[in-house]
């Protein structure tokens, strides 16, 4: 008799950990597992701002996909998916390979929401993956070479916008990393503007006034121009344009003002809300059993108005559930319900400053960035014990792009 086909799509913090609690639910020859992503490697994506500056190395937060799964029960397939056909269940890659599944999830993440706002797509960078950020990276040390030759002070004019969390967590990397690559490039640090767009009054608007006063403090204290109640309206490659006719000369925009599902999930031919697969209880696409999706490409229902936010936090809530009700699935067994448990919220501003709320404690300063490390530190364990936290630390190898 064949096995079950299990096809999980995206390695990112959802994929990864479905596939992992699978090689450990499933008895040895009860079904196959097959674990499909773009890269053959993982990132971290809670840690990409730090890539984007250069203040760690790329070791840390890319670890090799075939290091992490278990090649005797997960096949890896590193490929890009195009599409999937539902109906003969066959998922697509770049390339023209098929791959045929009797249980689908899919895990495809997240892309930046540029709301149409003209010039965006085409001159931002964006803080979407490991390449997109070590992209950002590159720009920048591009930025400091060139200003040796023209002077020009908009290469050393580094604008955020959007002043959420990934906002804020820029800024304090962007506070923190570019002294040190301006001494690596013989440019006075003092030329340096850093400035933060973001339309509403406040960065970290959605978050308590005393954190919003912390965050806003720590931002002026590392000399970061705030520019709150600003709309952007365009981007050129030399300028952003804002409400009440404002521009800044500047030739690095970070954008960081929201995310969107993957778009590639609109060619499936599944149902879509807010563009996302909308998913029941269970984590099951709605109306299809053998189709389940976690992650920021799925609409989870809170109650009847709201839904899940887009974090990683809740893709490793789903993740395990996920495995389970597969594996309940082929045994015949009864399915567990997805219950969110919020635990909190960290955002680091730096090494040494974070804001964050877990349950009605605000969390700040040192402390906040302890705890923010533990969080990170805690995921790398669950992922692969302390000799991945060691490994990922410690280990000299090249460079995944
Ligand atoms: P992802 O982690 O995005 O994984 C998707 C995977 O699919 C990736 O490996 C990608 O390469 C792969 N993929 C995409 N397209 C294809 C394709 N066509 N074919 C094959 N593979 C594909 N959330 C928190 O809870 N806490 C935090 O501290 C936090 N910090 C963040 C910091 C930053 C800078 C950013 C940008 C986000 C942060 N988030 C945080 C949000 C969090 O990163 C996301 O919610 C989380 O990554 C979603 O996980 P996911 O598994 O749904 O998707
Ligand atoms: P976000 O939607 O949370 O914040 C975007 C910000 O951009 C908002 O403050 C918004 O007012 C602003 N904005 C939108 N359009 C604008 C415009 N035209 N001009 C100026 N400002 C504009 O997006 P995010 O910060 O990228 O976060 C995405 C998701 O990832 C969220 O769910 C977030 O919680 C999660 N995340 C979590 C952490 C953490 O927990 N440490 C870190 C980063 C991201």
């Amino acid at each position: 008799m064949t096995k079950p086909k299990i096809v999980i799509l995206g390695a990112g913090y959802g994929g990864i950990i479905t596939s992992k609690r699978l090689e450990k639910l499933l008895k040895d020859g009860e079904a196959d597992i097959t674990l499909i992503n773009k890269h053959d490697y993982h990132y971290i994506t809670t840690q990409l701002h730090k890539i984007g500056v250069g203040t760690a190395a790329d070791r840390q937060f890319a670890i090799s996909i075939p290091d992490l799964v278990d090649s005797n029960k997960t096949r890896f397939i590193k490929g890009a998916v195009s599409t999937v056909d539902i109906q003969n269940q066959l998922v697509h890659l770049d390339g023209g390979d098929t791959i045929e599944y009797d249980y689908l999830v899919t895990a495809l993440g997240f892309e930046v929401e540029t709301f149409g706002i003209p010039g965006i797509k085409e001159n931002a960078l964006a803080i979407r993956s490991f390449r997109s950020s070590k992209a950002i990276y590159h720009h920048i040390t591009k930025q400091l070479n060139l200003y040796k030759e023209d002077q020009d002070p908009s290469r050393l004019t580094f604008v955020v916008a959007g002043g959420g969390f990934t906002g804020i967590e820029m800024l304090g990397e962007l506070a923190e990393g570019l002294p040190n690559l301006c001494r690596q490039h013989n440019i006075p640090f003092e030329k340096v503007k850093i400035i933060a767009v973001e339309a509403a009054q406040s960065v970290i608007p959605f978050f308590p006034k005393q954190s919003i006063k912390y965050a806003t403090e720590t931002l002026e204290k590392f000399n970061v121009e705030l520019m709150t109640s600003k709309k952007i309206l365009e981007c050129t490659p030399e300028k952003l344009l804002l409400e009440s006719d404002l521009e800044i000369p500047a030739r690095t925009i970070i954008w960081s003002c929201g995310v969107k599902a993957n778009s590639i999930v609109e060619k499936f031919g599944l149902p879509l809300e807010k563009g996302k697969i909308p998913v029941d209880s269970y984590l099951r696409v709605k109306n299809i059993t053998n189709v389940f999706s976690v992650g920021d490409c799925s609409l989870f229902m809170k109650d009847e108005k709201s839904y899940l936010p887009p974090t990683a936090q809740v893709a490793l809530q789903q993740a395990p559930v996920c495995a389970q009700n597969i594996v309940s699935t082929l045994r015949g067994n009864e399915l567990k319900v997805f219950e969110y448990h919020h635990k909190g919220s960290v955002a680091s501003i730096g090494n040494f400053a974070a804001v964050g709320l877990v349950g009605r404690f605000r969390l700040s300063g040192l402390f906040g960035a302890f705890m923010k490390q533990v969080i990170e530190a805690r995921y790398l364990f669950n992922l692969g014990g302390p000799a991945l936290i060691l490994k990922q630390h410690f280990r000299i190898d090249r460079d995944p792009v």
